[in-house]
C-alpha cells in the first residue's frame, strides 16, 4: 500500500496541497468543468456532496447543502474521499498467478482472467459439487451491486455460499429487529431527534463513526433534549452528556434490564401501548423485575444510583430515542443486546411517534440496502426468506428459473472460514470486503483463503486480501459507477457517475455478468446498465417489507432520496415506521425476556483487562481506502493501544511506550496512548490496519449463535511494556507519528488531560 506521496508537495499544481493555504489549481471553481451530485461513499449518514470534475478526472468534493441529512456538512473522510479515485495505487490491469500458487501476480487480458475463472469454477463444481465454489460480497457498494451478487452466486453459479461482510456489522441489529419489531431497518429518520426529549446512545460511538449525526444530537440538546451514554470509553458525545454510563464491554444488556426494572418499579410503563400494540410483556417484565439496579451495577462497573437516575430520565420523556451500533452488537450476545433496547423502548411507549424510537445506526455506506437485496445466506431479495416455498417461488418468477433450482441457504460469512479449511469451500468470489483486516482471529483467515484452489478477488485497490489472491479483477469506485444506496435511515439514495474508469478496470456489474456469460448463463444477466438492474430490484422487493417498488431514479433525485417501504409509484415513501403497525402479520410488537450471560471471555490473571476495539474518525472499515489518503493517514497513520493513566501506571507504561497485547490468539505491538477516558480494566485498539497492525490478530472468533456476528468488542488480554518496537515502526514517520499522538489526544474521546475520570 502506498500513500499518495504527491500529494505531499505543494509544487504539483495538478493536486490538492495539504501544507499550503494557498489553493491550487483545482480548488479554483473556474476550472472545473462540471459538479456531480452524489453522496460520500462511506458511512451509512450517506452525506450528499458535488464531485468537482475537470478534464475527465474528479478533482475535489463540496459538500451539498440541498441533501437534509448533511446540510453543507461532511466529516474529515468525506472531504477527501475523492482522492481515492486517482490515486497512483489503482488496479488497472487484471492479475494472475499463471505459475501457481507461489508465483507473482502478473498483469493479464480480462478474457484470460475471466475465462480461467469460469473454466476453474466450473472444473470445481464438476468435481466436488456446486457447493464448493462460495460468494463472499460487501455491502459498502450499490444495492444494484448486491442485488447483483446474490442473483449470481444463485443463478450463475448455483452455489448456496453467498454471504457478505454486513455479518461482520450489520447481523446482530437485523436479529433483534426482526425478533422484536418485524422489519429490518431503523425505525426513525434522523431528523427525529430533533422530536426527542430524551436520546439514550448506547455503544454507539456517534462522533467518530457517523459524524454528522453529531450535529443532530446538538441541534437536539439544544432544542433541550437530554442526552444519557453508555460506553466504555468516553467517546466525543458521552463528554457532554447529561449521564454518562461507563459499562464494562459485554454487560448492555444487564444494564438495559436494570433500567426497565426501576421503569416498571416507579410505574414509568405505557401501560397502554403494551396491552394494544405489543405481545409477551408478563414475562419479560417478571425477568426485569430480578435485575435490581443494586444487583446490576456491579456486573456493569456502574454506580447503582447512576442506573435508576438513567432509566428515571429515560422512562419520563415524553419522547425518546435509543441509538444503538457496534459497541452494542459484536457481542456474542449482540442480538440479545439489541432486543433489550427495543423492550426499554416497548415498554415505555417510544415507537410510532416523533423523535420516539430505536435506532440501529449502520456503519457501512449501504449496511441497510446491503442486507435486504439477497446477498444474504438465508435470504433472498427483499429481506426474503430463502426456505419460505413462496418467497422462492416469487423469486424464480423474477429471474425465470425454476424454483427448484434455487439452492437454499448457506454458511454465513464468518462460518465460510472453517468450511474453507475442511475443503468443502475450495473456491470463492469475493467483492468490495477485505477479511485480511476485518475478521477475528487473523492467522486462521489467513490459512484459510491461501488453503483456497482459487481465490478471486475484485475491488480498486490491491487490499491485505487481495494480495493473496490468485486472480485479481480491477473493479470501479463509487465515483465510476451509478445506482442507489440506503443509507442507516433506510432512505434510498443515488450514486452519480462522475467520470469513468482509469483505462484497464471495468464497472463491477459489468464484469459479474461478463463472467456469468462465459458461465453459460448469460441470458439471466441481460442488462445493459445499472438502471435495468435497479427496474428489476423493484419488482423483486415487491410486496416485501423492503418495497422499492414505487421508487425509480427519477423519484430519487426529486425527493432527495426515497425511504422504503414505497409500494407504489404515487407512495412518497415512509420516514417513520411503526405508527400504526409492526412489521409482523398480526401487527403487533414482541417483547422477549432477556436474561443477561457473560460475554464468552472473561479476564482472569493471565489476561486480566478487557480488550474492546472500534473506528477512528480517520479511518472506514478495514482502511483500504483511508490508509491511502495523506490527510487521514498522516492524522492516523498506525494503530495505538488506548489505556487508563490508573492501568498504565501500574504496569510501569508511558504515554507514547512501545507495548504489546496479548490474547489467546496472538500479540501485537503498538505504541500506548495513555487517556483518563477509558475505564481501567479495559484498553481499546482501532481495527482499521492490516498485517502485523491487525487488532483482529487478538479478537475472539466466537460467533453470536444465532446471527454469528463475531465478539470483537471483547476479550481477554494482558499488556506490558514492549522490548522492542515492532519491525512496521521502522518504515513509520517518528513526525508522523509524534503529529497523530497530538492529534489523537486533542480529541475528546482521548480525554488527555481534561475532563472526568471515567470511573
Ligand atoms: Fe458523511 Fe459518513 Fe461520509 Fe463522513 S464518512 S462525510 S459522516 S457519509
Amino acid at each position: 500500500m502506498s500513500v499518495d506521496k504527491r500529494l505531499f508537495e505543494p509544487d504539483q499544481t495538478d493536486t490538492y496541497d495539504f501544507h499550503s493555504a494557498k489553493p491550487t489549481k483545482w480548488e479554483s471553481n473556474e476550472d472545473i468543468e462540471h459538479y456531480v451530485p452524489t453522496h460520500c461513499c462511506y458511512c451509512g449518514v450517506q452525506c450528499g456532496m458535488y464531485l468537482k470534475v475537470d478534464n475527465g478526472k474528479v478533482v475535489g468534493v463540496e459538500p451539498r447543502y440541498d441533501f437534509p441529512l448533511n446540510q453543507g456538512m461532511l466529516c474529515p473522510k468525506g472531504a477527501t474521499a475523492y482522492q481515492t479515485v486517482n490515486h497512483p495505487d489503482r488496479l488497472t490491469t487484471p492479475l494472475m498467478r499463471r505459475g501457481g500458487k507461489s508465483s507473482p501476480l502478473e498483469p493479464v487480458s480480462w478474457d484470460e482472467a475471466l475465462d480461467t475463472i469460469a473454466r476453474r469454477f466450473r472444473e470445481l463444481q464438476a468435481q466436488h459439487g456446486a457447493d464448493s465454489v462460495a460468494v463472499y460480497s460487501g455491502s459498502s457498494m450499490t444495492n444494484e451491486k448486491c442485488y447483483l451478487m446474490g442473483k449470481f452466486a444463485r443463478v450463475a453459479l448455483g452455489t448456496r455460499h453467498c454471504d457478505y461482510n454486513g455479518r461482520l456489522c450489520m447481523s446482530s441489529a437485523t436479529g433483534a429487529n426482526e425478533r422484536s419489531l418485524g422489519i429490518d431497518r431503523a425505525s426513525n429518520p434522523v431528523s427525529d431527534s430533533l422530536h426527542a426529549d430524551v436520546i439514550f446512545a448506547i455503544g454507539a460511538n456517534v462522533g467518530e463513526c457517523f459524524p454528522i449525526v453529531t450535529s443532530w444530537l446538538w441541534r437536539a440538546r439544544d432544542r433541550g433534549a437530554k442526552l444519557i451514554v453508555a460506553d466504555p470509553r468516553q467517546t466525543p458525545i458521552a463528554r457532554t452528556a447529561d449521564i454518562f454510563l461507563p459499562l464494562r464491554s459485554g454487560t448492555d444488556s444487564a444494564l438495559l434490564n436494570a433500567m426497565l426494572c426501576v421503569v416498571i418499579q416507579e410505574g414509568l410503563v405505557d401501560e397502554e401501548f403494551i396491552r394494544q400494540r405489543t405481545t409477551g410483556w408478563e414475562e419479560t417484565k417478571a425477568l426485569a423485575l430480578q435485575y435490581t439496579p443494586e444487583k446490576v451495577a456491579k456486573v456493569c462497573g456502574l454506580k447503582a444510583e447512576t442506573i435508576v437516575e438513567a432509566a428515571r430520565l429515560y422512562g419520563k420523556a415524553n419522547a425518546a430515542l435509543i441509538y444503538t451500533a457496534r459497541g452494542l452488537e459484536h457481542q456474542s450476545k449482540g442480538v440479545d443486546n439489541g432486543v433489550a433496547c427495543a423492550n426499554l423502548a416497548l415498554a415505555t411507549g417510544n415507537f410510532g411517534r416523533p423523535g420516539a424510537g430505536y435506532m440501529t445506526l449502520t456503519g457501512q455506506g449501504n449496511g441497510q440496502g446491503g442486507r435486504e437485496m439477497g446477498q444474504k445466506a438465508s435470504q433472498l431479495p427483499g429481506e426474503r426468506d430463502i426456505e419460505n416455498p413462496e418467497h422462492r417461488a416469487y423469486i424464480a418468477s423474477v429471474w425465470g428459473v425454476d424454483e427448484k433450482d434455487i439452492p437454499h441457504a448457506g454458511l454465513p460469512a464468518t462460518l465460510m472460514i472453517p468450511a474453507m479449511l475442511r475443503e468443502e469451500i475450495r473456491a470463492c468470489f469475493m467483492i468490495c470486503s477485505n477479511p485480511m483486516v476485518s475478521l477475528p482471529d487473523q492467522h486462521t483467515v489467513e490459512k484459510a483463503l491461501r488453503a483456497l484452489d482459487l481465490f478471486v478477488v475484485c475491488d480498486f485497490f490491491l487490499s491485505e486480501t487481495a494480495a493473496l489472491a490468485d486472480i485479481v479483477l480491477p473493479g470501479n469506485t463509487w465515483a465510476e459507477d451509478e445506482g442507489t444506496s440506503t443509507s442507516l435511515e433506510g432512505r434510498v439514495i443515488k450514486y452519480n457517475k462522475a467520470v469513468d474508469p482509469p483505462e484497464g478496470a471495468r464497472l463491477d456489474w459489468d464484469i459479474v455478468c461478463d463472467l456469468a456469460r462465459r458461465l453459460g448463463k448469460g441470458q439471466y444477466f441481460p442488462y445493459k446498465g445499472q438502471r435495468d438492474i435497479f427496474e428489476e430490484v423493484r419488482i423483486a422487493t415487491k410486496g416485501s417489507h423492503s418495497d422499492y417498488y414505487g421508487i425509480t431514479y427519477e423519484k430519487i433525485e426529486a425527493q432527495n432520496g426515497v425511504f422504503w417501504p414505497c409500494r407504489t409509484e404515487d407512495d412518497p415513501g415512509t420516514p417513520r415506521l411503526y405508527e400504526q403497525r409492526f412489521g409482523f402479520a398480526d401487527g403487533l410488537a414482541r417483547f422477549h425476556p432477556i436474561t443477561y450471560l457473560p460475554p464468552a471471555e472473561e479476564p482472569d490473571a493471565e489476561y486480566p483487562l478487557v480488550l474492546t476495539t472500534g473506528r477512528v474518525i480517520y479511518h472506514y472499515l478495514s482502511g483500504n481506502q483511508t490508509r491511502r489518503t495523506p490527510f487521514l493517514f498522516e492524522m492516523a497513520p498506525c494503530p495505538w493501544v488506548e489505556i487508563n493513566e490508573v492501568a498504565a501506571a501500574e504496569r510501569g507504561i508511558a504515554d507514547g511506550d512501545w507495548v504489546t497485547v496479548r490474547t489467546r490468539r496472538g500479540e501485537m505491538t503498538a505504541p500506548a496512548l495513555v487517556v483518563r477516558s477509558i475505564r481501567p480494566d479495559t484498553i481499546f485498539i482501532p481495527y482499521h490496519y492490516g498485517n502485523a497492525q491487525a487488532a483482529n490478530i487478538l479478537t475472539n472468533p466466537v460467533l453470536e449463535p444465532m446471527n454469528k456476528i463475531p465478539e470483537y468488542k471483547v476479550c481477554a488480554a494482558a499488556i506490558a511494556k514492549a522490548a522492542e518496537p515492532p519491525a512496521w515502526a521502522a518504515g513509520l514517520d517518528p513526525d508522523l507519528l509524534k503529529q497523530a499522538r497530538r492529534g489523537r489526544h486533542a480529541l475528546p474521546s482521548a480525554g488527555g488531560k481534561v475532563g472526568p475520570r471515567v470511573q
